[in-house]
């Protein structure tokens, strides 16, 4: 392909004493020169030449560019740390400080891998690219290393040219037009072109050669019309027609669809002049002889663009009707329009460069403003107005992006821990951490992470695995969600195993007991008697069996006592003896949660019965009445009310309860409902029948005394039962 060109020793120095004349910068050029040609010279580029060709056209680029003597000479070095092993401190040690630095900076970008990560978007591959680089002269050297590679890319292997490429147009071409690199990125554009599409390539290439000739003539006459009309006018110009790349005109036609006629006609004229206002007078000379067209003025003078670049554009059309697209622009715009941020240093510092820490300080004020550049879209250039919003996203937002050993990058929030990293890499890998080794050195896994950064995971299958701490060391909501799902997981495990555990103690103790465990110990009574606990399930009852937070005996008794009130035979002769307890009913078998020796009595109206739910009523000064949590006389105390529970039961306590039973009258109701009361070991404490006055109807007030609620409505569903019962029902009283 074309730029072959050969730089020599002269060609280099001659071009670098265009603008520097410092003996002492001249003296650490030449030192790097050297340095380089030593360190390099048993290494062959695949083309066959020395590899130090490749540092002399850098190092030559560069100069055009008017780098600085520190950026030239870390050009020239750039590639000995990766390829020769020399040390940073040697560089530093031999050349100084912010050389080793840049040489270091280029070196790590060159490690990136954006081919083989498929997790970022390639305006994610920029935005790395920028913030890994840091310093502006390390992405300009890494830019003009590339254009060297691109240019001699025809050596390598057909894959490593296409990989190549479509890196460089997807990273390295949108970063030189922001750094406003016009002529770099042109040509890397369309070496990008060649190696990717040969097919297109060689089809605008050579339509663009057709019309060459044409075109020439076409040009040039009319860049005589406009010069004479301008000496004329005594400006001070330069004038000459601007071919466009063969990219862009591919570009256009499948973007805007166009025929290559329609865009290669548009005939392209820059007009260079001294200042701002030669700019405007001469775009007015220029409307007054030729026509513009309409919508077609663009005045980026007065609102450069976001890469800086500024100039007036008009488009004419002449006589015959052929369109040209003409630019007015000073040097210096031209300048910067070519070579962005280089020219920029030079002319903004004055016309011959200075030194190396005036470049600093320059690119100290730009170093912000061009990080934000490199985080925007390509429309966004054209809309200055729309970057503010970008540039406060990016500075409260503000993400390091890290390494792994193998290059791949790892974005993260500011303050991201090795953790963080590790779970981006694998949740296993995060929960296995042991340790981190960032840069080479051994570091813990809260240590904060920069950009740049190079960070590997020890991780050990002993690992202890994430703890609660792990929650405040990481810094990413992907991290902590990792770390949350495995300490629940554990939670549950070590839950499954208790219950696992109480299980086998219940079991064990059903056997010792002879019972039959499946018939009697089904899972609706223990159930039943989790809630007698205050449990709200089978498993918590479990739980609390295998963490020995209730006892085993207190646990059986509930069981068969349950089992002997619903199950056990009807044995009338309780009816004769009563069926009365000694201790009276009403008395204790509660509690007031989290309150020892309060006065406690059972409420006199809805007279709650063990099991019910309940809730005590603070008195004035009979302590707590405890009332069925359903009853009506509490209803809108909600302040006087308080939590109170049942004891753990002893099976001699007994409680009394009203019911009240609607019934149509017939003979031996009575006694009917008196035999089931003693079929289901109630006490019969009273009872009180009256017909009502249509003689057919009877309601019977019947107090009973019950072990528990479950007794208590075996009996109510029992009594039902009766013919002739309509309805049985608790009286509140
Ligand atoms: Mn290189």
């Amino acid at each position: 392909m074309k730029n072959k060109l050969v730089v020599t020793d002269e060609m280099f120095f001659d071009q670098v004493r265009t603008y520097i004349s410092d003996p002492d910068s001249l003296a650490m050029i030449r030192k790097a020169y050297e340095y380089a040609r030593e360190k390099h010279k048993e290494q062959f580029r695949k083309s066959g030449e020395p590899y130090f060709v490749h540092l002399q056209n850098v190092g030559y680029i560069l100069a055009t560019l008017h780098a600085g003597p520190q950026t030239i000479s870390a050009g020239l070095l750039h590639d000995t740390m990766e390829d020769c092993n020399v040390p940073k401190e040697e560089i530093a040690r031999e050349f100084d400080m912010d050389v080793a630095n840049l040489v270091e900076g280029v070196t790590k970008i060159g490690r990136l891998a954006f081919n083989d990560d498929k997790e970022y978007e390639a305006a994610n591959h920029r935005k790395i690219f920028i913030a890994m680089a840091k310093d502006v002269r390390v992405i300009i050297i890494k830019l003009v290393d590339r254009l060297h590679n691109m240019r001699t890319l025809e050596y390598t292997s057909k894959e490593s040219q296409v990989r190549k490429a479509s890196e460089t147009l997807q990273v390295y071409c949108p970063i030189a037009h922001r750094l406003g690199f016009g002529d770099i990125k042109n040509e890397l554009e369309d070496l990008c072109f060649y190696y990717l599409d040969p097919v297109h390539y060689h089809e605008v290439a050579s339509l663009v050669e057709a019309k060459k000739r044409e075109r020439q003539r076409m040009v040039d006459k009319m860049i005589n019309e406009i010069a004479d009309m301008l000496k004329e006018h005594n400006f001070k110009f330069r004038i000459f027609g601007r071919s466009k790349h063969l990219y862009s005109i591919y570009k256009k036609m499948t973007t805007k669809n166009k025929r290559f006629d329609e865009i290669f006609d548009l005939y392209a004229i820059r007009v260079v002049t001294q200042t701002e206002l030669n700019c405007y007078e001469i775009l007015g000379y220029i409307h007054a002889k030729y026509r513009p067209m309409p919508g077609r003025l663009k005045d980026y003078i007065a609102m450069p663009k976001v890469n800086m670049y500024q100039s007036i554009h008009t488009t004419i059309l002449d006589a015959d009707g052929n369109i040209f697209e003409v630019q007015i622009r000073t040097e210096e715009m031209d300048s910067i329009a070519e070579q962005g941020i280089a020219a920029h240093w030079s002319y903004k510092e004055g016309r011959l460069y200075n030194s190396e820490k005036e470049q600093k300080e320059i690119e100290n004020k730009l170093s912000w403003y061009h990080d934000m550049i490199a985080m925007m879209d390509e429309s966004e250039l054209e809309h200055p107005s729309e970057m503010l919003n970008t540039i406060q996203k990016d500075i409260f937002e503000a993400n390091i992006y890290v390494m792994s050993p193998k290059g791949r990058v790892i974005e993260l929030p500011n303050g991201a821990t090795p953790l963080d990293f590790a779970y981006r890499i694998h949740t296993e890998v995060g929960h296995n951490a042991i340790g981190s080794i960032v840069n080479g050195a051994l570091v813990p896994l809260n240590t904060q992470l920069k950009t740049g950064d190079i960070v590997q995971i020890r991780t050990s299958k002993q690992a202890t695995g994430p703890s609660e701490d792990w929650l405040k060391i990481v810094k990413t909501s992907h991290a902590k969600n990792k770390i949350k799902n495995y300490l629940i997981k554990v939670e549950e495990e070590k839950r499954k195993e208790i219950i696992a555990k109480g299980e086998k103690i219940l079991s064990d103790e059903i056997k010792k007991r002879n019972l039959e465990e499946k018939a009697a110990f089904d899972k609706a009574s223990i159930e039943k008697v989790a809630g007698m606990f205050n449990l709200s399930s089978y498993n918590d009852l479990l739980y609390a069996i295998g963490m020995k937070s209730v006892s085993m005996v207190q646990v059986m008794e509930k069981l068969t006592n349950q089992k002997r009130s619903a199950l056990e035979g009807f044995d009338i002769s309780r009816l004769f003896r009563g069926n009365r307890r000694t201790r009276p009913a009403g008395r204790t078998g509660l509690q007031v949660e989290g309150v020892d020796n309060m006065k406690i009595s059972i409420a006199g109206c809805c007279m709650p019965v063990y099991g019910d739910e309940i809730v005590g009523y603070i008195t004035k000064g009979q302590g707590v009445k405890v009332h069925r949590r359903d009853c009506p006389n509490i209803r809108g105390q909600q302040s006087r009310l308080i939590n109170v529970r049942w004891e753990e039961d002893d099976t001699t306590k007994q409680y009394d309860c009203w019911l009240k039973i609607d019934a149509s009258d017939r003979s031996y109701l009575i006694s009917d409902i008196v035999t089931v009361v003693a079929q289901y070991k109630a006490g019969l404490m009273g009872i009180n029948s009256e017909v009502l006055p249509d003689k057919v109807n009877v309601t019977v007030d019947l107090k009973v005394r019950v072990n528990n609620s479950d007794q208590l409505h075996l009996l109510m569903t029992n009594i039902r039962k009766i013919d002739s019962v309509v309805g049985v029902e608790r009286i509140i009283k």
